[in-house]
């Protein structure tokens, strides 16, 4: 069995783990990750969902943040800090730095992104091939007013500086446009036996790998079942602050309200929560297969909640496929 997943950060990176419980040993999992939240920070490269999904798969992960590195010091931020080179509202420790100096030595060499965080999973072990969706530069902007003005702040500066505090207006994967899918991504979504989109950020996250031009086509064109995870339950995100940014784009903060804006031509199956189960026939109605099943990975650690959740979007691809 092929599987293809669409993964942004946390939400995505901690479904992966239980993922990879819940396949048979033959089963390859492909994950094309998000780099619109990437950033270049004191002259360096930082990806945040790859190394989130690279660090959580690999072993390597801040368990109780869910992101960063375990066992973590921060003296290259205090020193940049007694510089007074900032920013300061971006964490990054000292062994995160390691990975942000290997990947920005090898992309000076002239490496694409691709190949570089296939080096860096050579370490890791992830268990996953790991693409990220383009080679190209792609930074998601958000529209904000600050000071009585209209601004567009780097994605990171509205979600880790500003903590969504204030109204997104618009959501703008700058770049997109022109980027290319990255070497690999199109060939395994044609070559998938099923898709997966996790409860991963519907807007900044799943939205922008598909604002790639050539992956919504290619997704909505492989004819195999294309199933995804309701990362609202009862009405809110289950962690940060999606419903700013699907505000943004004019999506109620809902399960039902997140399947409607994929659309039955890109999704044929959702699970939303239990507590969620009253919205399965608005679901269905709009020709998307729904099933409502626990979706709180309450065990990230273990994953044995997300391998529940990683079976059931299984066993509903499957009901796609015979149906
Ligand atoms: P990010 O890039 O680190 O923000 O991570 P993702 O985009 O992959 O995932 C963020 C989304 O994961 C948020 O919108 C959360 O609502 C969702 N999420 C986090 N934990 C859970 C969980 O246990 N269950 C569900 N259903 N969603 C979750
Ligand atoms: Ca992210």
């Amino acid at each position: 069995m092929r599987i293809v997943v669409l993964a942004g950060g946390i939400g995505g990176a901690r479904f992966l783990r239980g993922l990879k419980q819940a396949v048979p040993d033959d089963a390859t999992i492909t994950v094309i990750g998000n780099t619109g939240d990437d950033i270049h920070l004191f002259g360096l490269k930082v990806c945040p969902d790859l190394d989130t999904v690279m660090y959580t798969l690999g072993g390597g992960i801040n368990e109780e943040q869910g992101w960063g590195r375990t066992d973590e010091s921060f003296a290259v931020k205090e020193e940049l800090a007694a510089y007074g080179v900032g920013p300061e509202w971006f964490g990054l420790g000292d062994r995160d730095f390691a990975t942000h100096i290997v990947r920005t030595q090898m992309l000076a060499a002239g490496y694409p992104l691709s190949a570089v965080t296939q080096a860096l999973c050579k370490r890791w072990q992830p268990g996953v091939r790991l693409i990220p969706m383009s080679d190209d530069r792609v930074e998601t902007h958000v529209a904000v007013d600050l000071d009585g003005e209209r601004r567009a702040v780097h994605f990171q500066e509205y979600w880790v500086k500003l903590r969504a505090s204030v109204d997104a207006h618009a959501v703008v994967p700058v770049g997109a446009e022109q980027a290319k899918p990255a070497p690999g991504v199109l060939e395994a979504i044609a070559e998938a036996d099923v898709i997966l989109f996790p409860p991963s950020n519907p807007v900044v996250s799943v939205g922008t790998i598909l604002a790639v031009p050539g992956i919504r086509e290619a997704i909505a064109e492989a004819g195999v079942p294309v199933i995804g995870l309701s990362p609202i339950v009862g009405d809110a995100p289950v962690r940060g602050m999606a419903d700013k940014v699907l505000a943004a784009v004019g999506v109620e903060s809902s399960a039902a309200a997140v399947a409607e804006h994929y659309g039955s031509g890109l999704l044929d199956g959702w699970l939303v929560d239990t507590v969620d189960a009253d919205v399965v026939p608005r679901i269905e109605e709009a020709g998307i297969k729904c099933r409502a099943v626990p979706l709180m990975m309450t065990d990230p650690e273990e994953g044995t909640a997300a391998a529940e959740m990683a079976r059931a979007a299984l066993a509903l691809a499957e009901e796609v496929r015979t149906a």
